[in-house]
């Protein structure tokens, strides 16, 4: 019931005329009594904060679906109805287990978004075959929102050799997909070819205000902008990287703005980009969904002060050594050697938020001999293949110099 309704015009300054023509987000969002923020898009409202259906709640291997039931049902009471899954999240169990959860409710009362695994795509034919099979599993006639899934310089060949925009387009224009788009998680000259090449609905991006300069997630942003594309966000707080923060980063958070929680700052920062439809989280139990479900019913955009906050934020994360790194393994396909690159990095990132020395070591010794950062003969092929620019040697030697004064010390 809508007992009462209005728009939030947000303080921010963050984009050119041209954004603010955007299709859709703009500045507004629409609150009502009892739900989470929305933001029109097109002839529907989505909430600001959407279901990430990838981390589920489990019992041993298989999702806990009594605990879903309870997530999606106070999702639900509170507007929050946009739900995000995909053909391979949880060991390809999620389509499933989110279909079961949601038939309880009527199809027009949520929104639904999935993926077409491009990596399964042998043929033209497939893409309709597996689109009807995520139907199935998901016990629905259409999706809402349905994409071409992880466009990156590895998939694009396929997504382009099996047709897939074009068979997708069929499925839309007989109303089985409502809006169709893409995620993404190449480099910005891939994006610049796919926003080009059809007629998009929206993209959906890896944009945080971590990832925002190092990353180059504002430039993707600002590709599909210039397209006038729509964005959804995902991995709004990195992983959960976002929320663990370290002491310096919280003392920053804290002296500036004492009642901000690290996950909501995140998930608004994210949600107050222009031009944004939903930013998903992947939340695992209930109470995340509280927590997060509580920052958009109390939404507001970020003012310019926490803008300048989360900058400083980002600063000082990156200068404490963090990694930037997404584990596309693309610099492990042109090793000669063998390191384990993304592996070593994740764990030096772990001990950087943890600062616990010994499972700093412990984790480093899971790696085979060849696969450790000392290996590294520095030959630096794999510094052309990262899309994050990283430079992989230097970082490497980094790592094995600190492991080796841990083990010495
Ligand atoms: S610089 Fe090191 S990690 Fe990179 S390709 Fe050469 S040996 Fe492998
Ligand atoms: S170091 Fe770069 S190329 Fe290698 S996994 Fe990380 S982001 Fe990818």
């Amino acid at each position: 019931m809508k007992r009462r309704e209005f728009i939030v015009n947000s303080a921010l300054t963050l984009g050119s005329a041209a954004l603010m023509t955007a299709g859709c987000g703009k500045k507004e969002v629409i609150i009502k009594e009892g739900e989470i923020a929305k933001r029109k898009f097109r002839d529907i409202e989505v909430p600001l904060l959407g279901f990430g259906c990838m981390r589920l709640p489990m019992q041993g291997d298989e999702i806990d679906t009594d605990e879903l039931d309870k997530m999606v049902d106070y999702c639900m009471e509170h507007g929050a109805n946009y739900f995000d899954t995909a053909y391979m999240y949880v060991n390809s169990q999620s389509e499933t287990a989110m279909g079961k959860t949601l038939s309880r409710y009527k199809r027009e009362d949520f929104i639904l978004a999935d993926k077409s695994p491009i990596y399964k795509m042998k043929s033209r034919e497939d893409v309709r075959k597996i689109f009807e099979e995520q139907c199935k599993k998901c016990k629905t006639e259409y999706f809402d929102f349905y994409m071409c899934h992880n466009i990156n310089q590895n998939t694009v060949d396929t997504y382009r050799n099996v047709h897939m925009y074009e068979e997708l387009l069929k499925l839309k224009e007989e109303g089985r997909i409502k809006y169709l788009g893409f995620s993404f998680h190449g480099t910005p000259q891939i994006l610049r070819e796919v926003v080009k090449e059809h007629k998009w609905d929206f993209a959906q991006l890896q944009i945080n205000y971590l990832d925002w300069d190092v990353v180059k997630a504002k430039e993707q942003y600002e590709i599909v902008q210039k397209e006038n594309i729509p964005v959804i966000v995902m991995e709004p707080l990195r992983g959960g990287g976002l929320v663990n923060l370290s002491d310096a980063v919280m003392k920053k958070l804290k002296e500036n703005h004492p009642d901000a929680a690290p996950a909501g700052f995140g998930l608004r920062w994210a949600a107050s980009r222009e031009n944004v439809i939903t930013v998903l989280s992947g939340m695992s139990n209930l109470e995340q969904i509280k927590q997060n479900i509580e920052t958009f019913m109390n939404y507001k955009p970020m003012s310019e002060e926490e803008e300048k906050t989360a900058d400083e934020m980002a600063k000082i994360i990156q200068s404490q050594g963090e990694i930037n790194c997404t584990a596309c393994k693309y610099c492990t396909e042109v090793c000669p050697v063998g390191i384990n690159i993304p592996a070593a990095f994740s764990l030096y990132n772990q001990y950087k938020v943890m600062k616990n020395k010994m499972m700093f070591t412990i984790y480093y010794e899971t790696l085979e001999e060849d696969e450790r950062p000392e290996k590294c003969t520095k030959c630096s092929l794999c510094n052309k293949n990262c899309p994050q620019s990283l430079d992989i040697p230097k970082l490497l030697a980094k790592i094995a110099a600190e492991y080796k004064t841990i083990k010495e010390g």
